[in-house]
């Protein structure tokens, strides 16, 4: 099994209605890279970068930060990553930025909230992910975007750091794709809307799951009620996908979803471009997909 497995690592993934898929992994740490290149994966499809901040007592700078993203973009060699930008607060606390208590962080000031709130600290992130994005492929996406206003300021504060660095004479991609996450039920619903604005979407099933069911992700007490296959779920991420190709975009899922492999066919079927997963699951993934018959 593990044999078989091992031969997918150099095939391009390619499903039975003959439709190229991209099977990529999730990373936490620059070093993480390497567990996805060496399982096969295309690309990275969620670089979460608050583990950039944590586990120390000041904010990364800039050049911190550019150092590990042009890592990433240079070993992955032309192939994409998507860099998630800042996903602090809710439960991710950072010791050197006190956050207001909160009766529902789930629902409070966390990521894009904060970025946008505190451009100070947005703009050092922006700034070396451009930078980056001179030595690979990267794509910058936003989390938690429950609005397409948000979305749009995000995208204001990015052109601004795009002058600021012409100013000073530094490259950047000036054509990276900008993105943005789905795990808000309201962007699922209104996908059409931000599909108009945003160049791809990641459906992030571990958000999106526990606020359509209002079951916490972490509660074990209520663990069964957190069902992938519950049919608001489904809908949510069908309804997703179909926005993003009507509007010409590509849909991926960087959720534990994508890597589920009781899931997996059943997005092949409703057309996901993109499955992004821990980098164990990758080789497995790539199976099923090639192997699921579809209609
Ligand atoms: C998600 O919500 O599905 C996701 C990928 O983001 P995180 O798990 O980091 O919240
Ligand atoms: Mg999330």
């Amino acid at each position: 099994e593990q044999e078989e497995l091992r031969k997918l690592i150099s095939v391009e993934t390619v499903t039975k209605a003959g439709k190229r898929v991209e099977v990529v992994g999730n990373i936490g740490k620059p070093e993480d890279v390497h567990q996805v290149i060496e399982n096969g994966g295309d690309g990275v499809g969620l670089f979460r970068t608050e583990f950039l901040y944590m586990d120390r007592n000041d904010m990364p700078t800039e050049e911190e930060q550019f150092e590990s993203y042009k890592y990433v973009a240079e070993k992955l060699e032309g192939k994409p990553v998507v860099i998630r930008t800042l996903d602090i607060g809710g439960d991710k606390k950072l010791p050197y930025l006190p956050l207001p208590e909160e009766m529902n962080p789930f629902l409070g000031y966390r990521a894009i909230r904060l970025c946008l709130d505190r451009k100070d600290i947005f703009k050092v992130q922006l700034r070396a992910l451009l930078r980056a994005s001179a030595y690979g492929n990267i794509k910058i996406m936003f989390p938690m975007i429950s609005s397409v206003s948000e979305f749009l300021e995000a995208k204001k504060v990015l052109n601004e750091c795009m002058e600021e660095l012409k100013a000073e004479g530094k490259e950047f991609n000036a054509n990276l794709e900008v993105g943005m996450m789905v795990e808000i039920p309201a962007a699922a619903v209104a996908a059409d809307e931000f599909a108009k604005h945003a160049d791809f979407f990641s459906i992030g099933t571990n958000d999106l799951i526990q606020y359509t069911l209002a079951a916490d992700r972490m509660n074990e007490k209520i663990s069964y009620l957190y069902d992938p296959m519950h049919p608001a779920v489904l809908a949510l991420i069908k309804n997703t996908i179909d926005a993003a190709h009507r509007a010409g975009k590509w849909c991926g899922m960087c959720g534990e979803v994508a890597g589920d492999e009781r899931v997996i066919p059943l997005l092949v079927e409703y057309d996901l471009d993109e499955f992004s997963m821990s980098a164990t699951s990758i080789l497995k993934a790539k199976q099923i997909i090639m192997e699921t018959e579809v209609l």
